[in-house]
């Protein structure tokens, strides 16, 4: 696993990390230590690839709009945890986010007790720069043509245009230098590729 530079970058800037071979390792680990409490979940790939939520609604109240239908974002933003992925991660620790309706990004900087990052190893980038790029470039494009939205990187999903379409998805962009403070942020790293 070649997680050693970021974990140690990650842990210097004060996030916990944790690490896994596989996402099903993972799964079973956010599975054992979220247990009876109220869980938020942010639009994810990552999350739905791993089957997350139905493994956590077992024995938690889960809320997630991609299964519980748009309300679910108002009691996701008030759970006591919320769990999410990353559009870009640098080795040097920025953890980066674009979003269209928010929910994701504010939720990941203030309102709850805990947050975590689900990060296949397809999101990690060199530089903070790197991982901006994928961010806009590999993350967002491919998202706008999952979500058949009308926009010019969704023709192909190759790269972004800066569009100004009203149906544009990337209208904020949040980068965690490190947790906010007062928050508790665990990135739980992953040797597959997962999400977009
Ligand atoms: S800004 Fe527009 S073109 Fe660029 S990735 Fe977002 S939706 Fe696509």
């Amino acid at each position: 696993m070649a997680f050693e530079n970021v974990k140690k970058n990650l842990e210097a800037r004060g996030f916990a990390v944790s690490t896994f071979s596989t996402a099903a390792e993972a799964a079973a680990y956010l599975d054992r230590s979220i247990d009876g409490v109220s869980v938020g979940i942010g639009g994810s790939m990552t999350v739905r690839e791993m089957g997350l939520h139905e493994k956590l609604a077992a024995h938690n109240e889960v809320h997630w709009h991609w299964t519980d239908g748009e309300e679910a974002r108002v009691k996701a933003a008030h759970a006591a945890v919320y769990i999410t992925s990353a559009n870009g991660l640098a080795e040097t620790g920025e953890v980066i986010n674009i979003d269209g309706a928010g929910n994701r990004v504010a939720a990941t900087l203030y309102g709850h007790r805990k947050v975590y990052f689900i990060i296949g190893k397809n999101k990690l980038a060199p530089t903070y720069d790197e991982a901006l790029w994928r961010a806009r470039n590999i993350a967002a494009p491919k998202n706008a043509q999952r979500m058949g939205k009308k926009t010019p990187c969704a023709v192909k999903g190759d790269r972004c245009y800066d569009c100004r379409s009203p149906e544009r998805i990337c209208r904020s962009l949040v980068v965690l230098w490190g947790p906010s403070v007062g928050g508790e942020v665990e990135i739980v790293l992953v040797d597959e590729d997962l999400g977009l």
